[in-house]
């Protein structure tokens, strides 16, 4: 009787200190977390360690103070919130690409393709994806720069140079789990003006998606993205170098999200205040050219001084380095120029070649501080074949499919549309003609091996 009264009193007090403890916890963990947290890792740790105490202690030695170590060693535990996080580069649907989605929906649906109407037609845009689907829909925060906006129906389907994407884009897009959808590129006034940036963005919201880089009006531009998940707050910005000499009109309300220092100054203050971890997609860079430049790199130092987290370069259509910047005061930002084309029917071979960027976001919720873990560039091509053209604008690239490098082969390779338009282009992949050992020529040139996943570093001399 008198072991059993200690042990109930054991855990009694045990019990009474770990509520007083969870008292404590991060008040700006919301509700639901709290109740993970509590729920996972530390009634766990509480068991654990009480179980730990009955059976290395003798309970007749149990005193207060042992039990008062016992709670210490609960406080000491690391307790941590993750969210892991994926950014896909700039989804750009040439022609060849809507065209090949029509031909893949009309061949399931076992009819002739019909391409009098564009706006009305059934496209498959999945079957792109399908070997990348997975890694999206596993993150639990997808970023994607669509660089085609979905306009509507208040302009053509069309490609280069203003884009007017299919709406099924759009679905897609959403139906393949992407949460963050950014819109500030070179195109975001394709229509000469704002309206597909607002049909386009209008529509991602209506599905609840989150847009960046989108402001109606000046108000917006200071209501910044912010996403809660896991308990950690990440906002997110956006800017472009330019929208190719398109300009909205003077009595325009809208916000369009030049490189400014005064934006971003103004907009990562804000961020700061209310978020703990703060992303900014950055269009910028020179097209084809694998090195970042000058104001690239400039820009990457103002944002690290000011205490940006990630910078997530898009638009130069190659990929380029990333590197951790820190400065004197130990801000820590992972700067990522370019991860290439997600998709796009472009002709180059050095085109083919991009990376997706996945990372854990971490907080430590009894220090607060918040890291990056595992960055990891996850290399892949964009492979397609050449057949019958069907339009003027059409270059008959058919069978897009993304696939991860490591499941590309050279018998693939030898089959890509690309392969003889190579040498008319000046940005070639390392080592000359298309193939799978010219595209990790280009990885390995490019991308430091430490951002590379494990697979990549056994292949290294
Ligand atoms: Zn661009």
């Amino acid at each position: 009787m008198k072991k059993a009264f200690i042990k109930f009193s054991v855990i009694l007090l045990t019990l009474i200190i770990f509520v007083l403890q969870c008292g404590c916890l991060d008040q700006e963990i919301n509700s639901e977390i709290s109740t993970n947290v509590t729920s996972e890792n530390s009634i766990k740790d509480y068991s654990e360690n009480t179980l730990d105490v009955s059976s290395e202690n003798s309970f007749e030695e149990s005193e207060f103070d042992e039990n008062y170590e016992v709670s210490e060693e609960i406080s000491e535990a690391p307790i941590e919130l993750r969210t892991s996080f994926l950014a896909c580069p700039d989804n750009i649907i040439h022609p060849s690409v809507f065209y090949d989605a029509l031909e893949r929906a009309a061949r399931d649906s076992g009819k002739e393709p019909d391409y009098s109407d564009l706006h009305n037609t059934e496209y498959n845009f999945t079957e792109i994806y399908k070997n990348v689907e997975d890694i999206i829909s596993n993150a639990d925060i997808a970023y994607i720069n669509q660089e085609t906006l979905t306009g509507g129906a208040g302009g053509k389907i069309i490609g280069y140079p203003c884009f007017n994407s299919p709406m099924a884009v759009a679905d897609t897009v959403i139906d393949l789990g992407f949460d963050v959808i950014n819109v500030a590129h070179n195109h975001m006034l394709d229509s000469r003006d704002t309206e597909y940036l607002e049909h386009c963005s209008e529509y991602f919201i209506s599905k609840g998606a989150d847009v960046i880089g989108y402001y109606p009006n000046a108000e917006s531009s200071q209501n910044i993205t912010v996403i809660n998940k896991n308990g950690i707050k990440i906002a997110f910005l956006a800017y472009t170098y330019g929208t190719n000499g398109l300009r909205i009109s003077t009595d325009s309300e809208f916000i369009i999200p030049y490189f400014s220092e005064d934006l971003i100054k103004e907009q990562v203050k804000i961020a700061k205040e209310i978020s703990d971890f703060i992303i900014v997609s950055c269009h910028w860079g020179y097209e084809n050219t694998y090195k970042a430049n000058d104001e690239q790199k400039s820009y990457a130092r103002l944002m690290n001084e000011l205490g940006v987290d990630l910078v997530l370069g898009m638009h130069p259509h190659v990929i380029q380095p990333m590197e951790w910047m820190i400065n004197e005061n130990g801000n820590r930002t992972l700067v990522v120029y370019s991860l290439g084309n997600f998709v796009s029917g472009m002709v180059s071979g050095s085109n083919m070649l991009a990376g997706m960027l996945s990372m854990e976001i971490v907080k430590n919720i009894e220090t607060n501080e918040v890291y990056i873990e595992s960055p990891v560039f996850l290399p892949i091509v964009t492979h397609y074949v050449k057949k019958s053209r069907v339009a003027s604008n059409d270059t008959g690239y058919r069978d897009f499919e993304i696939y991860h490098l490591s499941d590309y082969t050279e018998e693939l390779a030898s089959t890509h549309g690309v392969v003889r338009y190579e040498k008319s282009h000046s940005t070639t992949l390392v080592g000359g003609k298309f193939s799978k050992e010219t595209l990790l020529n280009t990885l390995y040139k490019y991308i430091p091996l430490e951002f590379l996943p494990e697979e990549y570093h056994i292949n290294v001399q």
